[in-house]
């Protein structure tokens, strides 16, 4: 069953989403070469409950950590380490937080240090899918309508689109229904609702789309060893257009400003 929003749900999942979307972005300034993600992991957790809420991934299914990070090849769900980030890496961060009973779900891949110009493009192109994802997000529309417009600017640029994984309903649980493929048709799928709170988030390689468990039991990486990227937002269909619940705060924070004209152009 679908579970839709009443106002004041989506106004807790924000309040929620801005604890989450804060935190990550301090995150994102602390991560530099030399740093283990094991220590971001700490930041996280310790900035996550200082502001009254708790991170949603520690003991999820076992999970041990409050963020999933995933370097390079790694896709999603890498569990933070003490191998220090090095120069080059690109760094996977995906956080959520529990406020007053309410979930938000948001997610970055940022270069580390200097990356390539053909990483710093998988990360251009994926921010993109997310936002034309976004975009889609109007009620009438269907959750296929997500998918295509995700899948068809990644395979325009010559990118695989990961299909074991997918976005999903979010809220009074992590994981609510509906699913979210990252790829689809137009018009198929269920039917974008008023109160409709969903994380998109697309998982997308630069080289073939297949991907692989790792040993650890969580750790998703590429079968050819190729980059991948990841990014997500929570989101909410009203009568405005989509409206982003973990928008992170660009005034604060010039150093992420990049991120923020393809987020206010898109939608
Ligand atoms: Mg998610």
């Amino acid at each position: 069953m679908i579970a839709l929003k009443s106002a004041r749900e989506i106004d807790t999942i924000r309040r929620s989403g801005k604890i989450t979307a804060t935190v990550l972005t301090m995150l994102m300034k602390a991560a530099k070469p030399g740093m283990t993600t094991a220590q971001l992991d700490e930041i996280a957790e310790r900035e996550i409950r200082a502001r009254g809420a708790v991170p949603t991934f520690k003991g999820y299914h076992g999970f041990t950590a409050s963020i999933c990070a995933s370097v390079n090849d790694e896709v999603v769900h890498g569990v933070p380490c003490d191998r220090p980030l090095e120069d080059g890496d690109l760094l996977s961060i995906d956080i959520g937080s529990t406020f007053e009973g309410f979930v938000s779900d948001t997610a970055v891949t940022i270069p580390i240090g200097t990356v390539s110009p053909e990483a710093q493009k998988l990360l251009t192109v994926t921010q993109e899918c997310l936002m034309l994802g976004i975009a889609q997000m109007k009620a009438g529309n269907r959750v296929g309508d997500i998918g295509y417009a995700v899948q068809r600017h990644a395979e325009a640029n010559g990118y695989g689109v990961v299909r074991e994984l997918v976005g999903h309903g979010v809220g009074r649980e992590m994981h609510e229904e509906p699913q979210v493929p990252n790829y689809g048709s137009r018009g198929a799928g269920p039917e974008l609702r008023l109160g409709l709170v969903l994380a998109i988030e697309p998982m997308i390689t630069q080289g073939a789309r297949e991907v692989e468990v790792c040993e650890d039991g969580w750790t998703v990486v590429t079968k050819d060893g190729k980059l991948a990227a990841h990014f997500e937002h929570t989101i909410a269909v009203t009568a405005d257009g989509p409206k982003i619940l973990t928008l992170r705060d660009f005034g604060e924070h010039p150093d992420v400003a990049h991120y923020r004209p393809k987020e206010e152009s898109i939608v």
